[in-house]
């Protein structure tokens, strides 16, 4: 076949494919355009669902008569001039599509008065064809009427599901829209039945109440932050309530409704140990920041962006929950309708009713006993007693007997550079290398409270761990890689056959970081030498683990992401537990060894190891400033 270019109608519907999936993708079009459009009042109507019929009528600037048909012509834009413009967007639409993908796929109705004139004009577009604009009396604003969607594309007709479940999706379409933008008064029907009527307010949490209902508004707890340009703020549930799915966390980003794995695992994060296993936080949170500093034009439909410095946004986010976490006394906003139960009776069983999981929040928050492993969290412990893998790579020997020296209280660490005058008068008289002592408290087997300079610090016993092992590992592997130690007796482990495979292939890499596998015949692989770091734990468990890991992998296998992956898991693996207890003279050495290794702040996965409390924070929390 020659190449032909296509023609408008065709590229109209290819788009349309991408942007316009179902009712609620038209929904959300047109409310971005109304919004967009500067009203302060929007109302939305569906019949059947959306099927049927979809209208949107706002009270906005309007569209001018004889820029009617442009509105429905493919790539015509009133919100951007030049390509410059993509990285400082600030309106929800300007990709200049979207009316001119509705309309191919469907009966459209455009009607609209701008301010400046008499009277209002009107135009029908059937299946892309535009027909000439005529007069109309109406008030000033836009109306966007859209009826019979995908009748003529029946393949897509046919995806579409009950009105109930269409309209379901609408409504999540209006609730983004208006959670975004509490000033707007929206409302929604359906069929005869009013959906909502929002009244505008200023206030967020308001808005919040009356899509969400008084119940679940009243548990959140507010959050907000600052760092640098970027602002954070908004609610957190209580984790006493949660869901079983992720469907209420809604992250607004510059007013627009975002979707991003990394944020979500950082609000994962930040629950960890405070959720049952299957449970999704609940969070309401916006984040503003110069357009400049966030590509939104990487998604048709806008859902997913690019950050400029993701990591940094991921720690704000998790340090800014955690904090609050920390400074709040949850249990205080819990609602228990019975008494709290016996903790040992309690631990036994699986909590399954509300009050139940509220008695299990209790017991993992107040969780007493500091001196036993904690209970129901976490993998499995180390027991108390075992050594400490900490001192198996040191970047050299004089680390090394630095940090033994340490453990023993024979030396102090070495000083880290003077802080900034401004930093050390505000803090202590004392010199840095007094205050940074490593008089510490472990804290619930799971975190070490710290004086520093600065105030005080809570550190995240596993994480800082991990990133010193990780650091270590990584400094091994440029050189000589891992020390290993051959197994007296080589041992069998099964696999599945991808695995094995996966595995096989990767024995050079393997073999550098001190694991020698051979193959055994049938999916089964031998290990023969295995890293002493990992000593601890059972040679079977890793090698299964970085299998499954490896064959579902898609990182090229020779790439440096792979082996960096390995290298996560393996100081993971072998870093101290959440929930370990830590005897004195290992706290000492972490502590140490935290001052010797690069990139302490955060551990591998980029989340903070410590959280810093500056004398100056406190003084403000105990109001004395
Ligand atoms: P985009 O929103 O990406 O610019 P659309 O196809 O959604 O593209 O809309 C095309 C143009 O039509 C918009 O740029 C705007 O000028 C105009 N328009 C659409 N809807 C409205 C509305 N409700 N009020 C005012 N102008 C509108
Ligand atoms: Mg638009």
């Amino acid at each position: 076949m020659p190449i032909l270019p296509l023609n408008s109608s065709v590229v109209n519907k290819i788009a349309a494919g991408e942007v316009i999936e179902r009712p609620a993708s038209v929904v959300k079009e047109l409310l971005e355009n109304a919004v967009d459009s500067g009203a302060s009042r929007i109302e939305l109507h569906l019949e059947q669902g959306g099927r049927q019929l979809i209208r949107v009528t706002d009270n906005g600037c309007g569209i001018a008569v004889d820029e009617l048909q442009l509105a429905v012509t493919n790539h015509a834009t009133s919100k951007i001039a030049t390509a410059d413009d993509l990285f400082s967007v600030a309106t929800m639409g300007f990709r200049g599509e979207a009316l001119a993908s509705i309309s191919e796929v469907s009966r459209t109705m455009l009607r609209s008065r701008t301010a400046g004139s008499e009277s209002g004009a009107e135009m029908l577009v059937t299946g892309g064809q535009v027909h000439a604009p005529q007069p109309a009396g109406c008030p000033i604003g836009t109306t966007v009427e859209v009826r019979d969607l995908f009748f003529n594309t029946p393949v897509r007709e046919r995806f579409l599901k009950t009105p109930q479940t269409e309209v379901g999706h609408a409504t999540e379409a209006f609730t983004r829209l208006a959670l975004a933008n509490p000033p707007i008064h929206m409302r929604m029907t359906h069929g005869g039945r009013e959906v909502f009527d929002l009244a505008p307010t200023t206030d967020w949490h308001e808005r919040i109440a009356m899509l969400f209902g008084d119940e679940l508004a009243s548990g959140l707890i507010e959050v907000a932050s600052v760092d640098g340009q970027v602002k954070l703020r908004g609610y957190v549930a209580n984790p006493m309530h949660s869901r079983a799915n992720g469907r209420l966390q809604y992250l607004l980003l510059n007013g627009r409704t975002i979707r991003d794995r990394s944020l979500q695992h950082a609000l994962g994060e930040a629950y960890r140990g405070l959720l049952l296993t299957g449970r999704f936080p609940i969070c309401f949170l916006r984040i503003d920041m110069p357009p400049n500093m966030v590509d939104v034009n990487v998604h048709p439909t806008k859902l997913e962006v690019r950050f400029q410095d993701g990591g940094r946004l991921y720690s704000q986010l998790l340090s800014t929950l955690r904090s609050k976490f920390l400074a709040t006394d949850l249990r205080a906003t819990a609602r228990s309708d019975s008494p709290v139960a016996d903790e040992n009776e309690a631990a036994a069983a699986t909590p399954t009713t509300p009050s139940e999981i509220v008695r299990w929040a209790q017991r993992e928050l107040a969780n007493q006993r500091v001196d036993g492993p904690s209970d129901s969290i976490g993998p499995p412990h180390r027991a108390t007693g075992e050594p400490l893998v900490l001192h198996e790579l040191p970047a050299d020997f004089r680390e090394r007997r630095m940090a033994e020296q340490l453990a023993n209280g024979e030396a102090r660490p070495p000083m880290s550079p003077p802080t900034s005058p401004a930093a050390s008068t505000a803090a202590s008289a004392k010199p840095d290398a007094i205050t940074d002592s490593f008089k510490a408290i472990q804290l619930h087997n799971r975190y070490l409270i710290v004086e520093s300079s600065a105030g005080l610090e809570i550190i995240d016993q596993h994480a800082l761990h991990e990133r010193i092992l990780y650091e270590q590992i990584r400094h091994k592997l440029e050189g000589a890689g891992l020390e290993s130690q051959r197994l007296l007796v080589p041992e069998p482990v099964d696999l599945s056959t991808t695995e094995c495979q996966a595995l096989l292939e990767q024995r050079d890499v393997l073999a550098k970081l001190g694991i020698e596998i051979d193959a055994f015949g049938g999916d089964t692989v031998l290990v023969r030498s295995y890293p002493s770091m990992l000593a601890n734990l059972p040679p079977a468990d890793v090698v299964t683990s970085i299998a499954s890991q490896l064959a579902t992998s898609e990182q090229s296998p020779s790439s440096v992401e792979l082996v960096d992956e390995l290298l996560h898991s393996i100081s993971c693996k072998a870093a101290v537990k959440y929930g370990d207890r830590l005897a004195p003279g290992e706290v000492q050495a972490l502590l140490a060894e935290r001052h010797l290794t690069q990139n302490h702040h955060h551990c591998p996965h980029g989340r903070p190891t410590a959280l810093v409390f500056s004398c100056d924070d406190l003084d403000k929390q105990f109001q004395r400033q």
